[in-house]
């Protein structure tokens, strides 16, 4: 089996492990660097990032964007390495960036490309080799230096990066174990749930509002509970809920059994607003069909959905109907609840909720506290963030944050 001996090696060629090989190679000129990549290509979740326009970052990254077992090493690459310190490395490589209202950070030319060319180029300017095509199999420990177990080669390495990224492999459409490498080294790996996807409801009416979008607020109430609430634009199609704010509400979603969703159609109304509103329009409507009741105001099916789930017959007309039925519609509007149906499938998540425990590496050096010289970065640990650049954020900050301990 060929032998390949190099200073550092890094595995995983994506976002975190694009930036970390970067920004190593710029204090380690002399150093052989390599960048392990088991796909033929690095990078392909960049491509596919943000509809493929790659939202980098978001300039208005707090700590409550973000979900792991243990804040700290989060808030110090927030305090450290924030959004514009990201940006400002881009801008130095040739990427130039603009952001839009809501402060997600996109490359001006709108193309994901650009944003994996510019990391390429500089990787190629200062002598990175991608190893392409190599799956790592297992790292251990020999003397002073690691033996980097790959399925056709060994590559031994002083320094050894972990970037392998989440269970989920969006690009290729592939759930696979990216978390053996670091396993093989003794880390362990948290409860893994698929985040920022669709939630699958159970609701016999949802086939009907297929393709419906509609303004609202979502919340997620587990246990009872209402645990987070979001607003925006909420997608239906034939068997879920989706949308960004939906896609916000579903880590914490695929963590429960009994999870609900609450969607609010007017968020802006009370329930007693909404009742007078129904009134209102009951006395505009008369005796034409109940259905014309949301005439003007919601997608017409949305409004026969509405009537069914309030157990209303469709065909009645709108002054026939009851206070009773008048109060039960009201409820409807302004608490429509969906059960939620838990999801293990990881297949079109865009993060993986869990990973390795971020305990098990110290939070200001990302140096694993098991291994000495081996480091971990990226989507890979136990943080995710909520939709609009802040998985990108955390993947090149703590990228660039080991990068910089080579
Ligand atoms: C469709 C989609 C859209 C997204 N849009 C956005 C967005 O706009 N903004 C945002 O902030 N986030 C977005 N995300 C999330 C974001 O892309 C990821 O959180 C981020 O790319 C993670 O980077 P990473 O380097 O940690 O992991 P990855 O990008 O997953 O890279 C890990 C790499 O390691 C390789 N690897 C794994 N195991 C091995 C092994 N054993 N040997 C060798 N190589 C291995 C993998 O092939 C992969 O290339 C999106 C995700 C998806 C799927």
């Amino acid at each position: 089996m060929k032998t390949i001996n190099v200073y550092a090696a890094i595995i995983g060629g994506g976002a975190a492990g694009l930036m970390c090989a970067c920004v190593a190679k710029k204090n380690n000129k002399d150093k052989r660097i390599v960048v392990i990549e088991r796909d033929n290509r690095v990078g392909k979740k960049i491509l596919v990032s943000g509809n493929s326009r790659c939202n980098l970052t978001n300039i208005n990254t707090t700590i409550d964007n973000y979900h792991t077992d243990s804040y700290d090493g989060v808030n110090f690459l927030l305090e450290n390495y924030p959004p514009q310190k990201i940006i400002d490395y881009f801008e130095s490589i040739g990427l130039v960036c603009k952001s839009d209202s809501d402060g997600r950070v996109y490359p001006l030319s709108r193309q994901s490309t650009a944003v994996l060319s510019v990391l390429r180029n500089e990787l190629k300017r200062r002598g990175v080799e991608e190893i392409c095509d190599t799956n790592v199999v297992s790292v251990t420990k020999s003397g002073n230096s690691y033996k980097i177990k790959c399925d056709d080669k060994l590559i031994i390495a002083e320094k050894v990066v972990i970037a392998t990224g989440g269970k989920n492999n969006y690009a290729q459409k592939v759930v696979t174990n990216t978390y053996c490498v670091a396993e093989s080294l003794g880390h362990k790996v948290t409860a893994l749930t698929p985040s920022l996807c669709a939630v699958k409801v159970d609701s016999k009416l949802i086939k009907s509002l297929k393709g419906i979008r509609a303004q609202g607020k979502v919340s997620a109430v587990i246990d009872g509970k209402k645990v987070k609430s979001e607003c925006g634009e909420i997608q239906f199609s034939t068997d879920s809920l989706s949308g960004i704010c939906v896609f916000n509400l579903s880590g914490l979603i695929n963590k429960s059994k009994n999870a609900k969703i609450i969607v609010q159609l007017l968020p802006d109304y009370s329930f007693e607003e909404i009742k007078d509103m129904l009134y209102r329009r009951v006395k505009l409507t008369g005796s034409d069909n109940v259905q014309e009741l949301f005439t003007g105001l919601f997608h017409k099916n949305i409004g026969i959905a509405l009537l069914k789930d309030s157990k209303i017959d469709t065909s009645l007309s709108a002054n026939k109907l009851s206070n009773s039925q008048i109060n039960t519609l009201a409820k409807t509007i302004n608490e429509w609840i969906f059960n939620a149906i838990k999801s293990n499938d990881f297949s079109g998540a865009q993060v993986t909720s869990g990973g390795i425990k971020t305990r098990e590496v110290d939070p200001r050096t990302f140096e694993s506290r098991i291994n000495k010289n081996v480091y971990l970065c990226g989507e890979v640990l136990d943080v995710d963030g909520d939709c609009g650049g802040f998985n990108l954020q955390f993947a090149f900050s703590s990228g660039m944050c080991v990068g910089e301990q080579l």
